[in-house]
């Protein structure tokens, strides 16, 4: 009681080794620290894998470790991604939902590869050399091993052309809705806020209506600063989070270098923070 709970800047969307980060955890706060951030979310994709190492990581150096986990979800066609942040990791339900869409993510991975292994020269095995034990596997493992191949030059150029939905050979994964991925954080005592909510592209921001439905089942808020949304999405989602008296964050998506996104480009507010902090009851902060 009393007292400051953290320090900013806060930066609360980062990746590691365990999903599709190109640092382990320990890297990763170690690269936030680096870049004048005192708070960090780890928030790797569907999975809470990282947390002990980054919580060692941050305690040592002296800064503020909120846990978290980017949850895939899908609205009709459309990827979703729920930035969930303190709740409880062994919640049952929670799990049982990471645990389907990782195994899930595996059986698609395979999918792709043996799609691009019809005009290029790709195996699983390559993949594989690319992902660390256990990670939650994602195209951006196949984008690598697309590199080692000397096939692309990097994991941009690899989204933008074989990986990419029109070139024919992508596959969707098992993902809930998102009214099941922000029902099932809250009910483990987690803070549920949209990642990147307003991608450029026609109708990729989820509709008003869902996001309506999604506030009244507990959804805490957006994710606004961040370089894939667009100004005009921003305003808009703006509008509602005032309306609403939501949450809005801000963040880098840092995936080491995996992406240019750099820690701490995009930062949360001190009063934001304290919000999730106060709003979020599965676990706590780790504390230096
Ligand atoms: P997946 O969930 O397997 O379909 O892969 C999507 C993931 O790829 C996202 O979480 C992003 O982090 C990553 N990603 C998307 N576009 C790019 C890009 N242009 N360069 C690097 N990584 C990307
Ligand atoms: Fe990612
Ligand atoms: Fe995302
Ligand atoms: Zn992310």
């Amino acid at each position: 009681m009393g007292g400051r709970r953290f320090e900013g800047p806060s930066d609360l969307h980062l990746h590691s080794l365990r999903s599709d980060g190109t640092e382990p955890p320990e890297g990763v706060v170690q690269s936030a620290h680096r870049h004048g951030l005192r708070t960090i979310a780890l928030t790797d994709h569907d999975t809470t894998a990282g947390w002990a190492e980054a919580a060692q990581a941050t305690s040592s150096l002296g800064m503020t470790l909120i846990p978290g986990m980017e949850l895939s979800a899908k609205h009709e066609w459309r990827s979703v991604h729920v930035l969930a942040y303190l709740f409880d990791p062994d919640d049952a339900a929670l799990r049982a939902e990471m645990d389907r869409i990782r195994d899930d993510r595996v059986g698609r991975a395979e999918r792709i590869v043996r799609n691009i292994s019809r005009d290029y020269d790709l195996t699983w095995d390559d993949v594989v050399a690319q992902t660390s034990h256990g990670a939650t596997v994602g195209r951006p493992h196949i984008a690598d091993a697309l590199v080692a191949r000397g096939l692309v030059r990097d994991r941009s150029e690899a989204f933008d052309s074989i990986l990419h939905p029109r070139e024919g050979y992508y596959e969707p994964h098992y993902a809930p809705g998102p009214e099941t991925a922000v029902r099932l954080v809250v009910a483990a005592g987690g803070v549920p806020i949209i990642a990147h909510p307003t991608p450029a592209g026609r109708g990729r921001m989820l509709p008003v209506s869902v996001i309506e439905r999604l506030i009244a089942l507990g959804l805490a808020g957006f994710e606004i600063d961040h370089r894939e949304n667009t100004a005009d999405g921003k305003r808009l989602l703006r509008d509602i989070a005032a309306r609403h008296d939501l949450i809005v964050t801000g963040s880098s998506d840092y995936h080491g270098l995996g992406k240019p996104n750099l820690p701490g480009e995009n930062t949360t507010s001190d009063e934001m923070v304290a919000r999730i902090i106060e709003r979020g009851s599965g676990t706590s902060p780790v504390r230096a």
